[in-house]
């Protein structure tokens, strides 16, 4: 049977970059869902779907297809319709439009086979904002990863700044604000804590800590499973 940790939270809590580095140091697979509900967000965006128009959102559904692979590095990309989009999906514009259309349970259901059928086929290591509550409730390890909206803010700036792209500290936050709460009041799948996870607030750790904590906590937990 495969091992499966589910790592959940809200965004800019450091979810992909440490989600990333355990899973390579404990030889799983990382599993990005937010990189699927990007892919979906960018193909209703070139189909300039109104997502309001719920027989144009079934036809444009329809029509898209979502997969994944990974490159020679270990790196998951996806591919939107056979193409490969795991660039383009980062613009803020995907974004903006995954947080609207994630909350459609329409486009949710789109995805929960192609995550179950990879945690079951493999040992995954997957984060996103319900995958210890709804796709994996099973799952071996849950973690629910946090930090305060300033903290998310502030490093989401760093990073934009990093990459030369002009950005205001206020929007930042105004934005993640905005964002927490649609996952989090959303009726389909909101972001919550599972009751069995175990919640690190990352606010005062740095990407190393955290990364450590979660590797100790799997190999404590694959130690017992085999015990
Ligand atoms: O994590 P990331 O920012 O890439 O996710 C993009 C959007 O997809 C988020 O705004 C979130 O609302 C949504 N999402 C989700 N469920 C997941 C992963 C992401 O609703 N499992």
């Amino acid at each position: 049977m495969s091992f499966n940790i589910a790592i959940d939270g809200p965004a800019g809590a450091g979810k992909s970059t440490i989600a990333r580095k355990a899973a390579s140091r404990l030889s799983f697979l990382y599993v990005d869902t937010g990189a699927m509900y990007r892919a979906i967000a960018l193909g209703l965006l070139e189909r300039k779907t109104d997502l309001r128009d719920s027989e144009m959102l079934k036809e444009a559904l329809e029509e898209i297809s979502v997969t994944i692979g990974y490159d020679s590095q270990g790196r998951q990309q996806v591919f939107l319709n056979g193409e490969d989009v795991s660039s383009r999906i980062r613009d803020e514009e995907v974004g903006k439009m995954a947080s609207a259309s994630s909350a459609l349970a329409q486009v949710r259901e789109k995805l929960t086979a192609l995550q179950r059928g990879l945690a079951k086929k493999e040992n995954v290591l997957m984060d996103g904002r319900d995958i210890g509550t709804v796709i994996l409730p099973g799952a071996q390890l849950k973690i629910y990863l946090t930090a305060g909206v300033e903290v998310r803010a502030r490093r989401r700036h760093q990073e934009l700044t990093a990459k030369n792209i002009p950005c205001s500290l206020e929007e930042i936050e105004k934005d993640i604000r905005e964002r927490d709460e649609r996952d989090r009041n959303r009726p389909v799948a909101p972001l919550k804590q599972a009751e069995d996870a175990v919640r690190i607030d990352t606010s005062d750790m740095t990407i190393e800590e955290v990364t450590d904590r979660i590797v100790e906590l799997a190999r404590k937990r694959m130690g017992e499973e085999r015990a």
